[in-house]
């Protein structure tokens, strides 16, 4: 069984994917699959060079985030362009990656990612669970986590899911606005059905 875990930035979907660990069960990030697809050598970053040229990539050959982010936030097309290559390729890996989890033991697999439905990722899930907090609170933990200014989260989260479309769509919701020990007693609950889930 595979369960998307997703939330907007700063949620706490990281927070409670290693909860979920500790009581045994596997998980695989999506942020770390888009980060595997474009290193030095994967087809990915050949086909971003040739797009963009030699200001997107580091001296070392590696890719210059902050570069492309900078062309893409200002081009919608360029934008699309490049989700049209990373998209196939994140979902091929994490079905690698979930496939090669699924062989090891854990009784469920969580597939972490903070845009489970905007990339259309929630097809390869049975279920999703959304962490769920308001957007002050999103905003001050992502700050004091990142170091980051406020309108620099407001951009990030204009390009996510408003918190009402992402529960619309839930199965399962974790309230992560209390403390470590609220969101552990919601997790543990969902652990137990999750478990229950694949006895039926
Ligand atoms: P995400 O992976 O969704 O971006 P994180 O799991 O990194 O979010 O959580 C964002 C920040 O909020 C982190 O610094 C984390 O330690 C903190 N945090 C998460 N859950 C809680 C909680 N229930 N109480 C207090 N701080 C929390």
């Amino acid at each position: 069984m595979i369960i998307g875990l997703t939330g907007g930035i700063g949620s706490g979907k990281s927070t409670v994917a290693r909860a979920f660990e500790t009581l045994g069960a596997a998980s695989v990030d999506a942020d770390d699959v888009a980060r595997e697809i474009v290193l030095p050598g994967e087809p990915a970053l050949l086909a971003i060079k040739n797009r963009f040229g030699d200001q997107v990539i580091h001296q070392d050959g590696t890719l210059n985030r902050a570069a492309l982010r900078a062309i893409i936030f200002k081009d919608p097309e360029q934008r699309r362009w490049l989700e049209s290559v990373t998209h196939p390729k994140i979902r091929e890996r994490l079905l690698q990656h979930l496939a090669q989890l699924k062989t090891q033991g854990a009784p469920y697999v969580l597939l972490v990612s903070p845009l489970l439905f905007e990339s259309g990722q929630n097809a390869l899930v049975n279920r999703a669970v959304v962490v769920d907090v308001p957007q002050a609170l999103q905003l001050s933990r992502t700050q004091q986590r990142d170091g980051v200014s406020e309108s620099q989260v407001h951009a990030i989260l204009a390009a996510q899911l408003s918190r009402e479309q992402r529960l619309a769509q839930a199965d399962d919701v974790i309230d992560n606005s209390g403390d470590h020990r609220s969101m552990m007693e919601q997790v543990v609950r969902l652990d137990q059905r999750y478990r229950q889930l694949l006895n039926d």
